[in-house]
């Protein structure tokens, strides 16, 4: 930014008259179409203190930008004003433009006069009009007021933090520490790999999922630039892009890694997977990882390629009969007593990669998913023709065991579904691991009909559309309709009940197995995590990208960004391309070393300051403290790198001694009159 870097108090001019420049964006027609921009531009010629008023049809383009860099210049600007998008779009595009003409990039004020204008009042061109000239006329009173600003520049821990290991997780991980990053990787359950994991092949390649999958576990496991912590959690977060502190929660594992065991001075000491506790553990509980399909003991690893290769005791089972301990014998690993660790770590930047669970898919009883033992999920389906899986990889039908003639899939279990029950988005992987599905039972099981109930077939990849074709000519049936019902008959076959919406009739088909293509929906400890770093949610819950296109990986809060399906369901090829983009977009305020952090904070005025101390308990980011002023009087001060310029303390304050800079009391008491008063203030 070009700009003369004086302090406003540095300054021994005198205050000059305000001059404002506004300039009306056409946005093409999204603004010009629906409200009259040069009658707006004549009106604000009218308003006090506004020297120059003109419109464009893209103000953000690089002509729009040069009139008011010209501006400036010629006519002495002291404020700028832009009726055009939101600020959150292009704020820092004319910021820039203002300091490209000399001035403080802080005297630019932005009235959204297309979201908030053209867009809601498409069809009352007078009403929307009328409403842009309000916004215009608020703005310029504002902009009359604006003082220079400077950002604060904030160092940055040359650390990352990664939170979620699934692929998504993983991919990130591994970029940051290439890029020379010391990474944090905390994932809550007892081993990386997420969904992924759990997956036998992978569209439309139809690669061995562990094989692509277990190799980068391992590497990730094993790099030194990645500080891995498993059954971990975070318990709270302090602090603002470039020095956070995050407080992470270990849940006690029960049993120790070699280096935790050498810390404890148990030479030669700590688990290697040897797996002998378990066999002695006589307690027996259902394997969650596998659904509840294959049992576990309370001494347990999830799968054999776990990373890290240790066994984690689960307390809520656990009889502390002391046999693991026993059998352990001289490695001495288990700990039958260990506590949850909380310790703190400061890291610049940090990327959420809490990926997804399956909706509830129950909830739909028409299909009768946990009331009928021949209907499972897509997940149960992966576990149940997995190798490595419950069965050895041979597909069964839960109630007899027996190997299914006829397979239903039934696609949009709970998505595009707007009945109130589930949930209205494309999951966006369904369709295409329902294919890959049918594709399983075709080969693996000689004679065996597939059939497809489907709403429409969504094979967008690279590959995707051939992989459709492959399988249409293998043999698998569509049928293009929504499936109303599944009754179970008394030989534990089920009816799929549906309408083909092609041939323009019901259906009733019967099949030994039906597996439901159940949506997808952000996990509940996403929430959790989404709060505590500030982030915010779209409407169904899943985190919200600072732009939709233009910033996928950001969010709204600095320093933190997204990967993988968090962000919404995306298949691996994405999950990954996105992963690689988060590690590049947090990777650069770490490279960069410092920040520049927004002026938009709270100031203590000093003198009006009783040291009442209410504030300090206001402000949700502890961003205040009392201290003892020059004149030995207690009064607070702010911590600016921490105030989010939220504004809470400033309502509070019961004497007005909270000053917010870009926001202070005389600025929003103007733009008020602005509105009020019609400019006749
Ligand atoms: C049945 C089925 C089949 C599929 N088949 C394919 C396929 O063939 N090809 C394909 O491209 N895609 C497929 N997919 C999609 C694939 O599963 C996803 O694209 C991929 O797993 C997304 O990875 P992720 O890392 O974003 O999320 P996840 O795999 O969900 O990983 C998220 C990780 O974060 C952890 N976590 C969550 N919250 C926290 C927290 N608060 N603290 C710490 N850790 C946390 C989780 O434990 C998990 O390990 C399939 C999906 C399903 C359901
Ligand atoms: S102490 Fe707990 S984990 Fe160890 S063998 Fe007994 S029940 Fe199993
Ligand atoms: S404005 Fe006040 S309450 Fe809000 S973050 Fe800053 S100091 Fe805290």
């Amino acid at each position: 930014m070009v700009y003369s870097g004086k302090k406003a108090s540095e300054s021994n001019e005198a205050p000059v008259e305000p001059r404002i420049g506004v300039f009306i964006c056409h946005c093409g027609t999204n603004i010009a179409g629906s409200l009259d921009v040069i009658a707006v531009k004549e009106y604000a010629l009218t308003l006090p203190h506004v020297v120059v008023s003109e419109n464009y049809a893209y103000m953000c383009s690089t002509p729009g930008q040069n009139m008011i860099h010209d501006a400036i210049e010629k006519d002495h600007l002291t404020g700028i004003v832009v009726a055009a998008c939101t600020p959150r779009l292009h704020e820092p595009t004319f910021r820039t433009a203002t300091a490209n003409g000399g001035l403080n990039p802080f005297r630019f004020e932005m009235a959204n006069i297309r979201d908030q204008g053209s867009w809601v009042h498409m069809h009352d061109w007078d009403g929307g009009t009328e409403k842009a000239k309000d916004a215009v006329r608020i703005a310029v009173a504002k902009a009359t007021m604006l003082e220079d600003l400077y950002p604060m520049a904030v160092p940055v821990e040359h650390r990352a933090m990664v939170i979620g290991a699934g692929v998504a997780g993983i991919q990130t991980s591994m970029d940051l520490a290439k890029a020379g990053i010391e990474t944090y990787l905390i994932e809550k359950e007892p081993t990386i790999g997420g969904r992924m994991s759990q997956l036998d092949k992978t569209f439309p390649t139809l690669d061995c999922s562990q094989c692509i999958l277990s190799p980068k576990m391992a590497e990730a496991g094993r790099m030194p630039g990645i500080k891995l912590y498993t059954l971990a959690e975070v318990e709270a977060v302090e602090g603002y892009i470039g020095a956070f502190d995050v407080t992470i929660r270990r849940h006690a594992r029960g049993v120790l890694t070699p280096d935790e065991a050498a810390a404890r001075g148990i030479v030669g000491g700590g688990c290697t997977g040897c797996g002998d506790c378990s066999q002695v553990c006589p307690v027996v509980r259902p394997n969650s990882w596998e659904f509840g399909m294959a049992p576990r003991k309370a001494i347990y690893i999830q799968h054999a390629q776990v990373v890290p290769l240790i066994y984690t005791i689960d307390f809520d089972a656990c009889v502390k009969c002391g046999l693991c301990e026993t059998a352990c014998g001289t490695k001495k690993a288990i700990d039958l007593n260990m506590e949850d660790e909380l310790f703190t770590i400061k890291v610049g930047t940090v990327i959420l990669a809490t990926g997804y669970e399956t909706f509830p898919i129950e909830e739909k009883s028409e299909w009768g998913y946990k009331l009928y033992d021949n209907v499972i999920s897509s997940l149960e389906f992966e576990r149940l023709i997995c190798a490595s899986g419950p069965t050895i990889g041979h597909l069964i039908r839960p109630s007899d065991g027996e190997t299914p003639k006829s397979v239903g899939f039934v696609l949009c279990a709970g998505s595009r579904d707007n009945t109130g029950i589930g949930k209205p988005y494309c999951s966006r992987f369904c369709c295409m691991y329902s294919l890959k599905h049918a594709h399983q039972v075709i080969e693996k099981i000689p004679g065996c009909r597939a059939y497809i109930f489907y709403m429409d077939i969504r094979s967008f990849g690279k590959a995707y559309e051939e992989f459709y074709y492959r399988i249409q000519e293998e043999g698998a049936k569509f049928i293009r309709g929504r499936v109303a019902q599944i009754q179970e008959l008394p030989n534990k076959n089920l009816l799929v009940v549906a309408e083909d919406t092609l041939l323009g009739m019901p259906v009733e088909i019967e099949v030994d197995l039906v597996v439901l293509a159940a949506a997808v929906q952000p996990t509940a400890e996403t929430e959790v995590v989404r709060r505590l770093f500030g982030v915010s949610c779209s409407a169904d819950k899943w985190l919200l990208e600072a732009h939709p296109k233009l910033d996928p990986c950001g969010t709204t809060t600095a320093g933190v960004y997204l990967a993988g399906v968090c962000q919404g369901p995306k298949d691996i090829p994405d999950t990954v391309a996105q992963a690689e983009g988060a590690a590049s977009a947090a990777s650069i305020p770490i490279h960069s070393g410092q920040v520049e952090l927004e002026p938009y904070y709270a100031q203590c005025v000093e003198k009006l300051c009783a040291g009442c101390g209410m504030c300090v308990g206001q402000c949700p980011y502890s961003a205040l403290s009392m201290i003892v002023a020059d004149d030995g009087r207690t009064v607070m001060t702010v911590t600016a790198a921490k105030c989010k310029g939220c504004g809470t303390c400033g309502g509070f304050c019961p004497g007005g001694a909270i000053r917010m800079q870009h926001f202070t009391s005389p600025q929003i008491l103007a733009q008020i009159d602005a509105f009020f008063l019609g400019g006749e203030q």
